[in-house]
């Protein structure tokens, strides 16, 4: 038999996820947010140029294609960011903030685990074309809110940091290269490694002799330049204004090389090792790293749906979960009643509004208990006393009651019951 690929997993009951999506959606259209959608294929230069070759998402969690031609070079996208900017610049958006939002599948070639998927999805949101500190509180204000009074999530950490400018960052990189070759013996291979390729990423080892170690390591929020520890203030104290809680994670840097200034993520111990449900910050040198000619500050996050769905199905019963509307199902007892059980189907589904379906299969026992099942308000039998008086017998399903309804009545009869 032909299984899913590793790493990937059907959706048979879309429901739940789309109340998480629309959800999301409607928020963000209180926030004046407007939803765009890019390709699944990229070109893999969009991302080696701006997440960065040395990032693990980059090295080697690619899905790369062959093209037939051997020409230009393409990957699944295994992020949303980078393709949003690509699309800001390529069609020369004027609107100032850009502040757009997009829903769709990524890929990374990861180790399959809880929480951890090859193929997964992502809302991505994006302020493109902000400079101002103030957007950053807002975005991640705007996320508190979606999680706390929307989802109605309690056991969850807003985690920030604030990872400077470039020249801070250099700094900081060499005093913590400088710390680490203090404590070189006891690291870990793989931070051995990073300490030469992307120093930063020690930080996200969980090697807990490795995290032990790492909470003596100089803190890049004591290395800013003057402008940005403004700005790690003016942060910090407008989220406070908001009355968003937060926790200052010194080690938090994220994987990603285009991040610059805040970073923050969104953490429930209730996922276990792979705890973040979202992700993000801000993005000033993305654009350059495009080959834009002028710079373009921005800031984003990331929400991952399967991570978000994990922490909401202990909550399915409290949550606003909008209800199907309420079935009938019409059962035509022989061949003959079964193209008039499709008119009068048809009537009211598309004039009417109502919810229906045709039994078309089996007996009529294995009909009505299929309705049942099936979870009908009512069953609408039609046989052929029926068919030849212009009515229907409307059983109603809770309470056994039948009665007979002229076909013409019938949908007022549905109405009002
Ligand atoms: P990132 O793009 O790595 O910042 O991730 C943003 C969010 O996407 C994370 O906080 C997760 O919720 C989710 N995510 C990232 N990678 C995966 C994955 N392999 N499987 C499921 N969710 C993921």
């Amino acid at each position: 038999m032909i299984r899913t690929i590793r790493g990937t997993q059907d959706f048979l009951d879309l429901s739940f996820f789309m109340f998480a999506t629309q959800t999301i959606q409607h928020h963000l259209q209180y926030y004046h947010f407007e939803q765009v959608a890019t390709p699944i294929l990229e070109p893999i230069e969009l991302f080696k140029r701006t997440l960065g070759a040395e990032t693990d998402v980059v090295s080697k969690e690619m899905f790369t294609i062959a093209t037939r031609d051997g020409g230009e070079q393409i990957c699944l996208r295994p992020e949303g960011t980078a393709p949003i900017m690509r699309a800001y610049l390529e069609h020369s958006v004027i609107e100032k903030p850009w502040k757009v939002f997009s829903i769709g599948p990524m890929f990374r070639y990861e180790r399959p685990q809880k929480g951890r998927y090859r193929q997964f999805h992502q809302v991505s949101i994006e302020i493109i074309d902000a400079k101002t500190i103030l957007q950053d509180a807002y975005l991640i204000a705007m996320l508190d809110r979606l999680f706390q009074e929307k989802f109605l999530l309690e056991n969850y950490a807003l985690l920030i940091n604030f990872i400077g400018c470039l020249s801070d960052r250099k700094q900081f990189k060499e005093r913590l290269d400088g710390y680490l070759d203090t404590v070189l013996n006891a690291l870990c291979d793989t931070c051995k490694r990073r300490k030469d390729t992307n120093i930063l990423r020690v930080f996200d080892c969980k090697n807990p002799a490795c995290k032990k170690l790492y909470e003596s390591a100089p803190h890049i929020t004591d290395e800013l330049c003057n402008e940005c520890a403004e700005e790690w203030q003016k942060l910090k104290q407008t989220l406070e204004l908001l009355s968003i809680s937060y926790t200052h994670k010194p080690t938090l840097v994220r994987g990603l090389d285009y991040y610059n200034k805040t970073v923050f993520e969104f953490v429930s111990p209730d996922l276990g090792a792979q705890d973040a449900f979202c992700g993000g910050g801000r993005y000033d040198l993305l654009a350059s790293q495009l080959g834009a000619k002028q710079e373009v500050p921005a800031c984003g996050a990331a929400i991952g749906i399967e991570r978000l769905l994990m922490l909401l199905e202990p909550l399915r019963d409290t949550l606003p979960i909008p209800q199907p509307p309420a079935l009938q199902v019409i059962i035509p007892l022989g061949p003959e009643q079964q193209p008039l059980a499709l008119l009068v189907a048809d009537q009211l589904q598309n004039q009417n509004n109502v919810c229906v379906d045709v039994l078309l299969e089996g007996s009529v026992k294995s009909m009505m208990r299929k309705a049942n099942k099936m979870g009908a308000q009512h069953a609408i039998i039609i046989g052929e006393d029926e068919q030849k008086q212009g009515v229907v017998l409307v059983k109603n399903m809770m309470t056994g009651d039948e009665r007979v309804v002229r076909q013409k009545e019938l949908v007022e009869i549905l109405k009002v019951s």
